[in-house]
């Protein structure tokens, strides 16, 4: 028989899925324009990706988890045969196995992959979001789209009064974040597991990217990524049960 320990664990979880399916909506309408078409190079590349895969998503990705998160995650941008999928961040490429496997052992995610954008899979107190919301060929966005889909993540930040740690996914993902404070990328320098706090209290935490590349040549290996994951998670929980000043 369950103890109460766990039917509180439940009970908890069931209650932030339904949070999460009421807010969620709600929440991206604000930060997300899935019809985007700012950047003229990717929205005539995702065109065509969409005529030569006709099942494909290929539109701008939305970020995906909890609206309510205290720890937010940000990638670079949809991978081809990944995001560009499904429509889901990391979901249906190797980027995101480790990535899953990873939340779900700290509790964050309801289950250790994601495989569909309808595959029932929930976030609980994380959400993912890219610097760049649309697939750039051959993975590299231009300066300009990142400066340009930039927006959309300085919108989120300023809409997302919760979260207190960020974890970047890379060295692009990291300026981003910077760019979406106007802070200068020379005096927060990107290193895996690297800690920095922002202006508004916020700490933003580097990672490699869990990228087929960087798991394979071990760059980042498993429990590099748990270990940073771990710390994010950590200074997030700490900071929003902080007494105020
Ligand atoms: S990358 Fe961002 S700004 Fe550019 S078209 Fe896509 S959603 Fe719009």
């Amino acid at each position: 028989m369950a103890g109460h320990a766990d039917q509180f664990r439940v009970a908890r979880f069931l209650w932030c899925v339904r949070r999460n399916a009421r807010g969620l909506d709600r929440f991206m309408s604000k930060i997300f324009d899935p019809s985007c078409r700012q950047c003229p190079r990717l929205a005539a590349f995702l065109d065509g990706v969409r005529a030569a895969h006709p099942g494909y998503y290929a539109k701008p990705v939305p970020p995906f988890g909890d609206p309510k998160a205290r720890l937010l995650i940000v990638g670079l941008a949809p991978g081809m045969h990944g995001a560009n999928r499904s429509g889901r961040p990391f979901t249906g490429d190797h980027a995101g196995i480790l990535l899953y496997a990873t939340l779900f052992k700290f509790g964050l995610a309801s289950r250790p992959v994601s495989t569909a954008a309808d595959d029932g899979l929930e976030l609980i107190d994380v959400r993912i979001t890219n610097a760049v919301k649309c697939l750039p060929p051959a993975n590299k966005p231009l300066p300009m789209e990142i400066k340009t889909c930039n927006g959309f993540l300085h919108t989120e930040l300023t809409r997302s009064p919760r979260v207190r740690a960020l974890l970047a996914l890379g060295a692009i993902a990291h300026e981003a974040v910077l760019r979406a404070y106007g802070l200068p990328a020379k005096q927060f320098k990107f290193a895996h597991g690297a800690k920095h706090v922002l202006e508004d209290g916020r700490v933003l935490v580097d990672s490699y990217h869990c990228s087929r590349y960087n798991t394979q040549t071990r760059r980042l290996t498993t429990p590099m990524f748990e270990a940073v994951v771990a710390r994010a998670l950590q200074i997030a929980v700490a900071a929003a049960s902080a007494p105020a000043a």
